[in-house]
């Protein structure tokens, strides 16, 4: 049940049809775990914690140089910029900065937003939704992987069909065809309303999935182009061989 000071500072959430009262307490009950280091991932912290997530995990260290400049004089010894900027923000957020060495910070979470690809393949073993999002130069591209929908492709599936792109298509329109397993968006030229414009999409595709996770659109690739924000949308198929997403299919004369 939401409370008087809770109804006042979401009230512009809570008017959206697609939201309401109760789609503001399922967002207030949600966990997501943000796994990024540059400007992109701080822009999805701000959004996330700003709508209202109940809790918000990531790293020790992500984004600690764009929030430093923000913590007040008040930081405690021990504590991290991030965690003490964005509790400010928003005090009905719970902030949790994993310990430096947790391989497994994805348990405690419902669905992560990445700016890198590093956690992909563990999260979709766990059947759990992966919103990723990548700045490369003039470049953006937005996926939603649902490890929680067997039947949907998987980010390895977009990537297993860019190597069947044709060379010089890949270099017109600058897109890599290798995993992304590291983080692009950590780039000192990374243009701050880029990285603003595609962390709040990929903002609004995890609020999507925490408010209807059963609605499954149709999985697209979509790619913007700067400054012009020029979109375009790219249906993915799924991989009927992709190590990650595909399942092993019992053949006919197997015994059960
Ligand atoms: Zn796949």
């Amino acid at each position: 049940m939401l409370g008087d000071a809770q109804i006042e500072r979401y009230s512009r959430q809570i008017i959206l049809p697609q939201v309401g009262g109760r789609g503001q307490e399922k967002i207030l009950q949600s966990r997501v775990y943000v796994d990024g280091d540059g400007l992109l991932a701080a822009t999805a912290l701000l959004y996330l914690v700003a709508a209202g997530v109940g809790t918000v995990g990531l790293a020790r260290s992500k984004a600690a140089p764009v929030f430093s400049a923000l913590a007040e004089q008040s930081l405690q010894p021990d504590e991290q910029p991030v965690a003490h900027t964005l509790r400010r923000l928003n005090p009905d957020c719970t902030i949790m900065v994993q310990p430096a060495g947790d391989k497994q910070p994805t348990r405690h979470y419902d669905l992560v937003l990445a700016t890198t690809a590093a956690l992909h393949d563990e999260w979709y073993a766990q059947r759990k939704p992966f919103v990723w999002g990548a700045i490369n130069g003039e470049d953006a591209r937005l996926f939603v992987s649902r490890g929680d929908r067997a039947d949907r492709p998987c980010l390895r599936c977009l990537f297993s069909e860019r190597v069947n792109i044709p060379s010089d298509r890949q270099a017109k329109a600058g897109q890599v065809d290798s995993f992304p397993s590291a983080d692009p968006t950590d780039s000192p030229i990374l243009s701050p309303p880029y990285a603003l414009f595609l962390g709040t999409q990929l903002v609004t595709e995890v609020l999507k999935i925490i408010l209807q996770p059963e609605v499954d659109s149709q999985p697209k690739l979509l790619e913007w182009t700067f400054p012009a924000f020029h979109c375009t949308e790219r249906t993915v198929e799924k991989n009927p061989h992709c190590a990650v997403c595909s399942t092993p299919v019992q053949s006919a004369g197997q015994s059960a």
